[in-house]
């Protein structure tokens, strides 16, 4: 037997942004699928016409784009199944539900929403799991409405839709990947609408026949869908199709283990890409809420092949994963920690360029836009910012000067004799040979010791006068990245300010 080429599938429907959890489910899918050597695919589930909105379709394709999870059949990308958007393939939902009403598995259904929600609260009150109540099950198929009725609503051109007939007492049963064999009782099954009256499919039959025509071989999606297997598993027998596998993911959960909401956090994979997270580190990240490596491994830190070569079903567990932001942060760090600076400075450049554009800077434009001054800024900085971005805008005064000096540290750390000090001190650095880190240091311990005084008396001011900031990396390096220039300049200027303040 030829073993049949892996296909999974992500269908989004276009309702809005992606969704932390749809980025979990497509990037399950893209690496099971990888890993199989297989085909992953997307296709737009847009039945609902009402929940549909504008550019939602590109959006999701660009977000996954962005994460590196590239389908290798999508609307954009085209595939060999015709259209991967089902509100363009209503002419085979059509065909297919025909041929349920002629195998006489589907009925129309006239039923009008006051009655079914009539029929629905009686149905509580009376304290069971509403359903339909069966009212035009045609005679033939065991109901109760003579044809002669349904023949009369169709002539009258009344709206209708049609509704599987779910068969009684039988139970359905499959075997999911994750959770082993789930088993469901038909009698709780819904006479499920399969076409809505406005000639558009529901997503449980339009899902169905894509999956099967699409020949997908494994379907992997969240938790919340399990539900709706008995409905799914009834139609591939009703068509005569077997099913695929399925696997059903577990839950995200908020930290405080309800279900994850937009009340405790982003939920939106765009929210996190305008807060400047990496695409490695998300997708790290996400790869990690239900997957593990297996227990022996302390690795945590994977890149996107490493998933693909290392992802596996088995290993995706049946309970709830919480969604940690400090775990992201704590990844992104990582990544930054590691990432070559040729990558950094690639994404700072356009950061950078943006500030250049809204401020004036004192230094030399071609310097601080160089790749030798960037990598600098990257080697002092990469262990102190959480985004890359911050490499401008937390350690701005490597390329703006300080527009204001941290009032408390100003007051803790001036003694009377600060700015003397300073301006003594300043004499020296104007003929330092090299301006370097090793020469700032060799040089300021040299000037404090015959004072009696501690290297802190200079040290702190210095900081403070050449960023703003009372935090930062090493003094010694961060003047030497600034030069002689800009720090004589800075001292100069801070020293002014301070005394007129004083
Ligand atoms: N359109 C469904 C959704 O938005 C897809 C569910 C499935 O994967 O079958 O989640």
């Amino acid at each position: 037997m030829v073993a049949q080429r892996v296909r999974t599938r992500f269908a989004p429907s276009p309702t809005g942004y992606l969704h932390v959890g749809g980025l979990r489910t497509a990037l399950y899918n893209y690496l099971f699928a990888k890993k199989m050597k297989g085909d992953f695919i997307i296709r737009i589930e847009d039945t609902d016409q009402s929940r549909k909105v504008e550019d939602a379709q590109q959006n999701l394709i660009k977000t996954l784009e962005w994460a590196g999870i590239i389908a290798d059949e999508s609307p954009e990308h085209g595939g060999s199944f015709g259209s991967y958007v089902q509100s363009e393939r209503l002419h085979i939902y059509r065909e297919y539900c025909d041929r349920l009403l002629e195998d006489k598995h589907a009925y129309y259904c006239f039923s009008t929403s006051e009655e079914l929600e009539e029929n629905r609260q009686l149905q509580l009150k009376q304290g069971f799991q509403p359903k339909y109540n069966r009212k035009w099950l045609p005679e033939e198929m065991g109901g109760a409405m003579p044809s002669s009725e349904i023949r009369k609503k169709m002539e009258a051109g009344s709206p209708y839709v049609v509704r599987m007939k779910v068969p009684d007492y039988i139970s359905v049963w499959f075997e999911d990947m994750i959770r082993g064999p789930v088993e469901f009782d038909s009698s709780t099954i819904d006479d499920q609408v399969l076409m809505k009256s406005d000639g558009f499919p529901t997503y449980h039959f339009a899902s169905v026949i894509d999956d099967h025509l699409m020949e997908f071989t494994h379907i992997i999606r969240g938790e919340e869908w399990l539900p709706s297997m008995p409905k799914h598993l009834l139609l591939y027998e009703f068509f005569g199709w077997e099913p695929p596998r399925f696997a059903h993911l577990p839950l995200l959960l908020n930290p405080d283990r309800s279900k994850l909401s937009k009340r405790q956090g982003d939920v939106a994979v765009e929210d996190y890409i305008r807060k400047g997270y990496s695409c490695d580190a998300i997708v790290n990240f996400v790869a990690m809420l239900g997957w593990n490596e297996g227990e022996g491994t302390e690795q945590e830190v994977y890149a996107l092949q490493e998933l693909i070569d290392k992802f596996s079903l088995e290993r995706v567990g049946k309970a709830g994963a919480v969604f940690n932001v400090e775990k992201l942060n704590w990844l992104e760090k990582q990544y930054i920690k590691h990432r070559p600076s040729a990558d950094i400075i690639n994404t700072i450049r356009p950061v950078l360029a943006a500030e250049l554009a809204k401020r004036e800077t004192l230094l030399s434009v071609d310097v601080i836009t160089g790749d030798h001054y960037l990598e600098q800024v990257i080697e002092l900085m990469r262990e102190r910012v959480g985004f890359e971005h911050e490499f401008v805008t937390f350690s701005s005064y490597f390329f703006f000067e300080p527009e204001s000096y941290e009032e408390e540290a100003v007051k803790k750390r001036w003694i009377p004799e600060t700015n003397d000090l300073l301006r003594e001190f300043t004499a020296e650095l104007e003929v330092l040979e090299p301006f370097t880190a090793e020469t700032i240091e060799s040089a300021l311990k040299a000037f404090v010791a015959p004072k009696g005084l501690k290297a802190a008396v200079l040290i702190h001011p210095l900081r403070i006068l050449a960023s703003g900031v009372s935090f930062g990396p090493s003094l010694y390096h961060m003047l030497e990245v600034l030069g002689r220039e800009a720090v004589l300049r800075r001292i100069t200027k801070g020293i002014d300010l301070i005394s007129v303040a004083e």
